[in-house]
């Protein structure tokens, strides 16, 4: 046996038809309207032509529901109507009134046909108050089969709690009209709700004015779906909220999914706090590469400050030591990063374009990655292929900010390129056999090939990525504003490489501030850069970028340079994971 149908039905039209048709002798009836699948509105035939065996529907009630339909307070779901006790399934009157009905609404796949009885509720009836039960049947279009064969199919009920909610939300709607009070245009304002489409499903939202909330039904999300409650601001914008009703977590996120696909702007009291520093960075597009310790706080920055399109990019797994310095929880165990980073930047911003590669940049198409992008963030563990990231980034004109940390955490540094303004490039600033690569603690720094996560802790990873972050979003700022107009002097006089010491007498540290006795860690230096004349990236006789099979040659020796370098400072290593 083949299981029943589904139908659902708010818990409030359960409600109405126990009020308006089960303490009434039968016939009574009226139509239903819905959204999404889910009954809520009981139009009561105030007009209908009742006798004790039959019910007319009346011209009117098919007026009322075509006016409710204009008004988007629902659609079509089919009839409800009262039978005498011992007739719990539809008569053949029924079924010939609604096939009719089918047939003038060809936009329709089905309509339903819900009986109410007295008696004790049977499998798949729905019990209504102490002595009544409403069995639901649905009739489906049939191509080809006639009218007089097609036979309606008994469906199971789902109740959902929607007045329930809304009675916590302090609403008490009414999921009653009936048809004079329709077609004088007195239906409920509150509920129904107004419908949104979103992704092909139908979303209803509930303003609840008093206190500026909202609530949102998804349909398809949950067997019973739980409300959500969305803040309504001034621009008639919905932002999630964490929800005094708590659906599920996925259901949560499921439906802040949607809510940004339907591209309900955020409050713009987000920013109010920032807006002065960096104006909007809603129309910036920045590629972040890596979503380890540094990369995770930088995006998180940066969609914080405003940034609304972001793509992610790293191929591992969330693992517990990332649990020691990052953005991630326990929750996350085992979850590609850049998903649940992703997610976590939707929820900071619901509108927010966030697109999640689990990628290593070697298998990535850095050309479409770069697309129209403002930026990028570098931060991976891969320093080879960050280098052949660098070399596209430099020639298609994209400014970068990198950041990595030095061995145990100790310093880290960032690097600032911007290819407009000829500043050196990423392998000129922090390559191999760069100049800054002698005030490095580890000459072959930079092109080792992945390394291993190396002990670092969080805040000291936080305080380098801050400084990264900032350098990212003065950049997008611009220099005009407030956040970039520091960028300015550093890019004219090359000094974009950042050293960041996060502890006491880190290397050359002492030397440069050994007379300043009151001079503590945190500290940074920022060295003059040069670039390197036969540079093939920033060098006068620039190259173009180089293809996938180019790229994995360049990576290759640069991986071969770090090799040796390697073979010579045996204790090798910095870096994060
Ligand atoms: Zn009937
Ligand atoms: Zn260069």
């Amino acid at each position: 046996m083949t299981s029943p149908p589904r139908v659902r039905l708010a818990d409030g039209f359960l409600a109405a038809v126990t009020e308006h048709l089960a303490a009434l002798p039968p016939e009574r009836g009226g139509a239903i309207l819905g959204f999404g699948g889910t009954a809520h509105l009981l139009v009561s035939d105030t007009f209908g032509e009742y006798s004790p065996a039959s019910w007319l529907i009346s011209e009117e009630l098919s007026e009322a529901v075509g006016v409710l339909e204009a008004l988007a307070k629902g659609t079509l779901m089919g009839t409800v109507h009262s039978h005498p006790r011992g007739i719990p399934d539809p008569s053949w009157a029924d079924v010939m009134t609604t096939a009719k009905a089918l047939k003038l609404n060809p936009h329709l796949d089905e309509l339903l046909i819900a009986i109410v009885t007295e008696g004790t509720p049977r499998e798949f009836d729905v019990a209504l108050g102490d002595r009544h039960r409403m069995s639901v049947h649905v009739l489906r279009r049939r191509v080809g089969m006639s009218v007089a064969r097609n036979r309606p199919v008994r469906a199971a009920v789902t109740v959902h709690p929607i007045a329930h909610h809304l009675g916590g939300a302090g609403l008490a709607p009414d999921f009653h009209v009936s048809v004079d009070e329709a077609l004088e245009g007195r239906c409920t304002p509150a509920y129904p709700p107004m419908v949104r489409r979103a992704d092909g499903r139908q979303v209803l939202v509930v303003p609840l004015p008093e206190d500026h909330r909202g609530l949102l039904f998804v349909d398809a999300l949950h067997p019973v779906v739980s409300p959500l409650a969305l803040r309504v601001d001034s621009h008639g914008g919905l932002l999630p909220q964490s929800s005094p009703w708590d659906p599920t977590q996925d259901a949560a996120r499921q439906v802040q999914g949607l809510v940004r696909r339907l591209r309900l702007r955020p409050d713009p009291d987000q920013w109010s706090r920032v807006r002065s520093l960096v104006g909007s960075l809603a129309d910036q597009r920045v590629l972040v590469a890596g979503a380890g310790s540094v990369g995770c706080r930088i995006a998180e920055d940066l969609v914080r400050c405003g940034v609304e399109t972001l793509t992610i990019l790293d191929p591992d797994t969330v693992s517990r030591p990332n649990l020691a310095r990052s953005v991630y929880t326990s929750w996350d165990l085992d979850r590609p990063k850049v998903e649940v980073l992703a997610q976590r930047l939707r929820d900071i911003n619901p509108a927010a374009d966030i697109r999640a590669c689990a990628l290593a940049l070697a298998d990535a198409d850095l050309e479409a990655l770069l697309d129209g992008v403002d930026l990028v963030v570098m931060a991976t563990d891969d320093m080879g292929e960050q280098a052949h990231l660098a070399h596209w980034a430099y020639a298609r004109g994209v400014p970068q900010v990198a950041c990595a940390m030095y061995r145990k955490g100790a310093a880290g540094e960032v690097v600032l390129v911007v290819p407009e303004a000829d500043t050196p490039c990423w392998n000129c600033c922090v390559g191999a056999d760069s100049r800054s690569g002698e005030l490095r603690p580890d000459a072959n720094y930079g092109l080792g090939g992945r390394l291993v996560g190396e002990a670092a802790l969080g805040p000291a990873i936080n305080l380098v990525s801050s400084v990264a972050s900032q350098l990212a979003v003065g950049l997008l700022a611009g220099p005009r504003s407030l956040a970039g107009q520091g960028l300015g002097r550093l890019i004219a006089q090359r000094r974009t490489v950042g050293l960041v010491s996060t502890t006491p007498d880190w290397d050359f540290f002492p030397d440069a501030f050994g007379d300043l006795r009151h001079q503590h860690e945190p500290q940074s230096v920022w060295p003059t850069v040069e670039a390197r004349d036969d540079c093939p990236i920033c060098g006068p006789e620039r190259e173009a970028p180089l293809s996938r099979e180019q790229g994995a040659e360049f990576v290759r020796q640069l991986r071969e340079l770090a090799d040796a370098a390697r073979s010579d400072d045996a204790e090798a290593g910095q870096g994060d994971a």
